[in-house]
C-alpha cells in the first residue's frame, strides 16, 4: 500500500536533486516565482513539467508583447492592422516550415495543439483506412483513428504491443504492415520522444518500414520537437504535429505539417468562414459550397495570429540556439536526477528500451511503497518543485511498464484508476531550455 503524505520523503543525495549544473540557455519566464512551504519560509518555485507545458521563452513574450498593440483581423481587412496580421500569420508558416524542413508543395496547417492535429488527420483519412499505432502512445495519438469520425469512414486500428527496443519496434511494425491487407491505405502513428519515458524512437526506421509497405506514417513530435531538430526531409515522415505550449510559446497553437493530397480531397475538419472560397444559396433552399483547397480548408474561424506568431518565435530562438547546445544542457540535467536519487534504492525509473537509452529531458519513476501524487504533492508542499505525478495520458504504457506491481495500488490496496487496472501514478521530472 502507499505510503501516507506525511511520511518524510526518502533521502536523495542532495535537496532539490534536480537542481542545474549549468546555465539554462535560453531565459524563460517565471523563473523566480516564489512559493510557500509548508515547513515554513518560502522558496524559488523549481518548474520541472516542461513536457505538460514548457514556461513562455522571454523571447516569445517579448515578440508577442511588441506586436499586441497592432493585431487585427487574418485574411478579413482591408486596414493596416489586418494587412500586417495577415502577413505575420503567413510568415509564421513558412517559419514553421522552414523549421520542420519541409518538402515543396508540403502544408503547414495551424490547429490549436498536437491533439487537434491529430484529430484533423484523422478526419481526413481516405476511406477504409488502416491505422498502425503502438500502445505506448499518448491518448492524443492513440484514441484520434477510432474516433467515430474516422471510424465513419471505415478506419480499422491495429494496436502493436509495446516492444522492448527500437529495433522490435521496426520489426513489430514490419511485421503487423506485411499481413495487411495492401489495396487498403494504411497510416503509421507514431512518437518521436515518449512523454512518458523521454526516450527516442527510430522514426526515421519505422518511417522506411512505412513506405516499404505502402503505408503512410505520421510522426508525434509533441516531446521531440523542444528538443530535438526535426526534418520532415530526413525523417521522410508524411505528417509532423506539434504543440506550441510545450515548445515555449503557450498560446493556444498547434501544427499539423505535410503532404497537401489527403488533406485537400478531405472535407474541412470545421465549416465555416476563412474555409470556403465560395457559397451560394440553392433554388432548393440549401447552399453549395466551394472550399479552400491549401491550408485555409481546415483553418475555418479568425486564426489565433498571436499564437502562431509565437509558435514562429520559438521556433527561430531554439533554432538559433542550437538543438546540439539544447542536447548537452538535457544530458547534464537528466545526469543530475539520476545521481541525485541513485542513493535511493526504493526509486525505479521507467523506461522501455533501458535505462541508457537516448531520451530527451523527460524522466519518470515509480518510488516503492508510494503512491506518487503523495510524493508528487510533498515535493511540492516541502520543496517548492513543480512534477507531474498520474498515468501521464498513456494508460497501456503505464500498465506495460508497471504491469500489476501491487505497489502502486492505491491506498485501499484497489488498482489503479485506469481501465483494466493500471497501476496508479507515476512521478514524472521533466525540463528543458530554460531549467
Ligand atoms: N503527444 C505527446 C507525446 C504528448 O506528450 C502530448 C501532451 O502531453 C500530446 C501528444 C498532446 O498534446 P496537447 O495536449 O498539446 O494536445
Amino acid at each position: 500500500t502507499a505510503a501516507p503524505a506525511s511520511t518524510p520523503l526518502p533521502a536523495a543525495r542532495a535537496a532539490g536533486a534536480a537542481a542545474p549544473s549549468g546555465r539554462a540557455p535560453l531565459p524563460v519566464l517565471g523563473r523566480d516565482v516564489t512559493v510557500p512551504l509548508v515547513t515554513g519560509g518560502e522558496v524559488t518555485y523549481a518548474a520541472l513539467d516542461y513536457a505538460a507545458s514548457a514556461p513562455a521563452l522571454q523571447r516569445v513574450w517579448d515578440d508577442v508583447a511588441a506586436y499586441a498593440p497592432h493585431y487585427g483581423s487574418v485574411h478579413r481587412g482591408a486596414g493596416h492592422l489586418s494587412r500586417l496580421s495577415t502577413e505575420l500569420f503567413e510568415n509564421a508558416r513558412r517559419t514553421v516550415a522552414g523549421f520542420l524542413d519541409c518538402r515543396d508543395g508540403d502544408q503547414v496547417v495551424f490547429t490549436r495543439s498536437t491533439t487537434d492535429s491529430l484529430n484533423l488527420l484523422a478526419a481526413a483519412l481516405p476511406d477504409d483506412c488502416q491505422v498502425f499505432v503502438f500502445e505506448t502512445e499518448h491518448h492524443a495519438a492513440l484514441l484520434p483513428w477510432g474516433s467515430p469520425r474516422a471510424a465513419g469512414r471505415g478506419a480499422r486500428v491495429t494496436l502493436l504491443d509495446a516492444p522492448d527496443s527500437p529495433q522490435r519496434a521496426v520489426r513489430t511494425l514490419e511485421r503487423a504492415l506485411a499481413a495487411r491487407d495492401p489495396r487498403r491505405p494504411a497510416l503509421v502513428c507514431v512518437t518521436g520522444a515518449s512523454n512518458v519515458t523521454g526516450e527516442l524512437w527510430p522514426v526515421r526506421e519505422l518511417a522506411a518500414a512505412a513506405h516499404a509497405h505502402g503505408a503512410r506514417i505520421v510522426l508525434d513530435a509533441a516531446q521531440l520537437a523542444p528538443h530535438h531538430a526535426v526534418s520532415v526531409r530526413a525523417l521522410d515522415v508524411d505528417w509532423v504535429a506539434f504543440s506550441g505550449h510545450k515548445l515555449y510559446a503557450p498560446f493556444g497553437t498547434g501544427v499539423l505539417a505535410g503532404r497537401a493530397d489527403w488533406l485537400r480531397e478531405a472535407e474541412p475538419y470545421l465549416a465555416g468562414g476563412g474555409a470556403s472560397r465560395r457559397v451560394v444559396r440553392r433554388e432548393d433552399g440549401g447552399v453549395d459550397v466551394q472550399w479552400h483547397d491549401g491550408a485555409a480548408r481546415h483553418e475555418a474561424g479568425s486564426p489565433n495570429v498571436i499564437g502562431a506568431h509565437a509558435v514562429a518565435s520559438a521556433c527561430r530562438a531554439l533554432t538559433e540556439t542550437g538543438f546540439d547546445v539544447l542536447a548537452a544542457h538535457e544530458e547534464r540535467l537528466i545526469r543530475t536526477v539520476r545521481d541525485g536519487l541513485a542513493d535511493v534504492p526504493e526509486v525505479r525509473f521507467l523506461s522501455l528500451f533501458g535505462d541508457d537509452a537516448p531520451r530527451v529531458g523527460v524522466l519518470s519513476f515509480v518510488v516503492d511503497g508510494w503512491n506518487g501524487s503523495h510524493l508528487a504533492a510533498a515535493l511540492s508542499a516541502e520543496y517548492g518543485i513543480g512534477v507531474r505525478d498520474g498515468l501521464f495520458c498513456a494508460h497501456p504504457l503505464l500498465r506495460a511498464l508497471l504491469g500489476d506491481d501491487p505497489h502502486h495500488r492505491d491506498e485501499c490496496g484497489a488498482p489503479g484508476t485506469a481501465p483494466g487496472g493500471a497501476p496508479l501514478h507515476a512521478v514524472r521530472v521533466s525540463f528543458g531550455a530554460g531549467t
